[in-house]
């Protein structure tokens, strides 16, 4: 590691709080110190200050410039940790200060930090940020994966490929966990009869700390050592043992560093073992079974994502038993209670279920989207036999994205021009933001020819660079991108690969799809990227299928596959197409959220009426696709659906895209970009988002324990 001069002696703390990430003078600081060292490194500052050269450092410090940003962006951040009147503070009043506890598997704040597979961490990492913004004291409790998610590459013949590569601590934004007394924290946790250690370690958000499991220690056996070393790499056992760490260390975590929440969130049912370790905790205090059960549901809310039933975790009674046995032994004669509590039958018999243990143990829960709130009630409507259908206790908050995260620097400029400077402060306004209608058409789409542009040269880079070091064939270089056009109308689609998302749909007529992406002057081009889940086989058949497509020149080298997508590359996807694409078999999508990443950039959606899509459509605001058939057989469905979609392109996106003045601006395109910007930016927001959770599932939780 290169020495610091005094004069910039907090560049390692700027560089370590990922609050620098949303931060445009943050990231400005890091991009000017050394451009070429921030693009090879990923936008990794403390990757770069490992191995920045001192004649750099030198030179930036006698920059004056330099260090005025420096200076301010010091200034700035102690100002944002010290703010005391804030959002959260205003709303809430006297319990403002009790921290609100959030569990996940998953948290997606940046490329440098892979502990996350994809829309859960994405949504878990921007609820933090948001949280940060408004002033919300939430705590997150996770895993730090030693090899994180796997980096995706691609056969030859379309097969993904899957490598594990060992993080560099050193290089991550992470550090120790101490205890009050400085020693560094480590949980113990009862695994299968024995103690398991999870050290713990820090990642600062802003104001909001994330606290990461990690059980790659010396003195666990080396079975346990490997409990963490992946993100949902392991079989069901290993999934097993690693919810156990998740909720009982990360409850066992809090407590060891003195943190006292007043609310537990539960980001999907992985973490639900917290809830066996409160009311083990509280019955020790004294409290009846049953008193500790009130306790928990009082100070518990949950948050279900998906409609699929495969997606939630189900384990036989057998296997809880068996790696779970010794730690009932503190709760006497209450196994029982507790399997009851997860039992739950979805069609295989029944199973220790983590959502149904995580429903019948939160005071609220809400599903992503007013739609997957419906679908929610519907599916596990058996949880409740007693309860009227209009009484669940399910409510909806949709997601939402968080906006200085996604918006691309040129545009959120331009906005702070035009809505003026304090605009992040109003942009959850529908009604400033009608504003937006008033800037000047030239001057967007002189932001979105940029960012088209940023989009093109990077995959034309990385193209340039499988080609100059990997010596692939010429064909895979047309698939990565290499004969894209920077002005012509790009769709694109980029999400995890699975089948009920049917990456598949636009090829239902590969002729006629060929049609519209071949017409001489009026082309289309399609981008595609995403991963598939290790053990999605069908997943990766999809993938594969539109691999061979994009080495297919029948469809005239404009079909592009984007290989290893993460926060970074769907940076300049979302930021960059022209329209984004998603068809998800309806009501299969509980939300979706890169939709809204894109909408807020520009780039309208092109989407089945399904998750926020639903809700989001306004008629003009993007374009929906809506097959029409009264067959209920999901292949007739697939083809109405992709019959929407063929004609939505044809007649409205092409001709609406090439529809250009004197000066080649498409006015009745910018439209809808516009109307794109102006109804989602406020609606699907995270600020929205976690002001909802605040108001309606964390507030009332607070208030009721102080009642008590
Ligand atoms: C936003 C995002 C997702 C989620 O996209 P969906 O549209 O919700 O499927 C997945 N992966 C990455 C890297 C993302 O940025």
């Amino acid at each position: 590691m290169t020495d610091l001069p005094d004069r910039i002696n907090r560049i390692t703390e700027l560089a370590h709080d990922l609050w620098w990430s949303w931060t445009p003078s943050g990231r400005d600081v890091f991009r000017r110190l050394d451009y070429p060292l921030w693009r090879l490194t990923w936008h990794n500052p403390v990757r770069m200050l490992n191995t920045v050269a001192p004649d750099v450092i030198a030179r930036a410090i006698a920059t004056p410039a330099w260090l005025d940003s420096y200076d301010h962006v010091l200034t700035q951040l102690d100002e944002a940790h010290a703010a005391r009147d804030t959002w959260y503070s205003g709303a809430c009043g006297t319990s403002s200060g009790t921290p609100i506890a959030y569990f996940s598997a998953e948290f997606a704040l940046h490329q440098s930090l892979p502990i996350y597979a994809g829309g859960l961490g994405v949504l878990a990492g921007d609820h933090c940020k948001e949280a940060s913004d408004l002033g919300v004291p939430l705590v997150g409790i996770g895993f730090m994966y030693p090899q994180g998610y796997f980096r995706q590459s691609m056969s030859p013949d379309g097969w993904q490929e899957e490598t594990y590569e060992r993080l560099h601590w050193s290089d991550t934004p992470i550090e120790p966990a101490l205890l009050p007394d400085g020693q560094r924290c480590v949980v113990s946790v009862p695994l299968d009869g024995r103690a398991l250690l999870a050290a713990v370690w820090r990642v600062r958000v802003g104001r909001v700390s994330l606290y990461l499991l990690d059980t790659s220690l010396e003195d666990n056996a080396p079975m346990d050592r490997g409990l963490s070393a992946r993100l949902y790499g392991g079989n069901r056992e290993m999934r097993l043992q690693q919810e156990i760490v998740l909720g009982i260390g990360g409850v066992r975590a809090l407590r060891a560093l003195g943190i006292q929440p007043g609310v537990y969130h539960l980001n999907e049912g992985h973490a639900a073992f917290a809830v066996f370790q409160r009311v083990q905790d509280l019955s020790e205090a004294g409290a009846s079974f049953d008193a500790a059960l009130d306790e928990v549901r009082r100070t518990t809310v949950f948050t279900t994502h998906t409609p699929v039933a495969a997606g939630h975790d189900a384990f036989p009674f057998e296997l809880v038993d068996t790696h779970f046995g010794s730690a009932w032994a503190g709760l006497g004669d209450h196994r029982e209670q507790f399997f009851e509590l997860a039992h739950h039958d979805s069609g295989g018999g029944p199973m220790f279920n983590m959502t149904a243990l995580a429903m019948r143990t939160a005071g609220a829960i809400n599903g992503v989207s007013q739609l997957h709130g419906d679908v929610t009630r519907q599916m596990w409507r058996s949880i409740w036999p007693d309860t009227p259908a209009d009484q669940l206790p399910v409510s909806s908050i949709t997601n939402g994205v968080h906006v200085p995260t996604w918006m691309s620097s040129e545009l959120a400029a331009l906005l702070e021009r035009h809505l003026g400077a304090d605009w992040l402060d109003h942009h959850d306004d529908p009604a400033f933001c009608d504003r937006i209608l008033t800037i000047p058409d030239e001057e967007l789409w002189a932001v979105r020819q940029n960012l088209r542009g940023y989009l093109f040269t990077f995959i034309r880079e990385r193209a340039r660079h499988q080609w100059t070091t990997q010596g692939i064939a010429a064909a895979r270089i047309v698939a990565a991108g290499t004969m894209l056009d920077r002005h012509t109308l790009t769709i694109g689609f980029a999400r995890r690969f699975t089948s009920y998302k049917r990456p598949e749909l636009i090829f239902s007529d590969p002729d006629r799809l060929a049609a519209i992406l071949n017409t001489p002057g009026r082309p289309v081009q399609l981008l595609f990227a995403g991963k598939a889940h290790p053990a999605d086989e069908a997943g990766k058949q999809h993938m594969q299928a539109i691999y061979r497509r994009a080495l297919d020149p029948k469809f005239g080298g404009r079909i592009a596959f984007v290989e290893d997508y993460d926060l970074h590359i769907a940076h300049f996807l979302v930021q960059g197409c022209d329209v984004w694409m998603n068809t998800p078999r309806k009501p299969l999508e509980a939300s979706g959220t890169s939709g809204m990443k894109a909408a807020i950039n520009g780039t309208p959606h092109l989407s089945i009426g399904d998750g926020w899509w639903a809700e989001g459509y306004t008629g003009d605001n993007g374009w929906l696709v809506e097959g029409q058939t009264q067959d209920s057989d999901p292949k007739a469905q697939d083809w109405a659906d992709a019959q929407s979609l063929y004609a939505v392109i044809e007649q409205q996106l092409v001709p609406t895209f090439l529809d250009r003045d004197a000066q080649g601006v498409p006015h009745r395109w910018l439209q809808v970009a516009k109307q794109s910007i102006r109804t989602i930016l406020p609606r699907f927001s995270a600020r929205r988002m976690v002001k909802e959770y605040a108001r309606t599932m964390y507030m009332p939780a607070l208030t009721q324990r102080v009642d008590q």
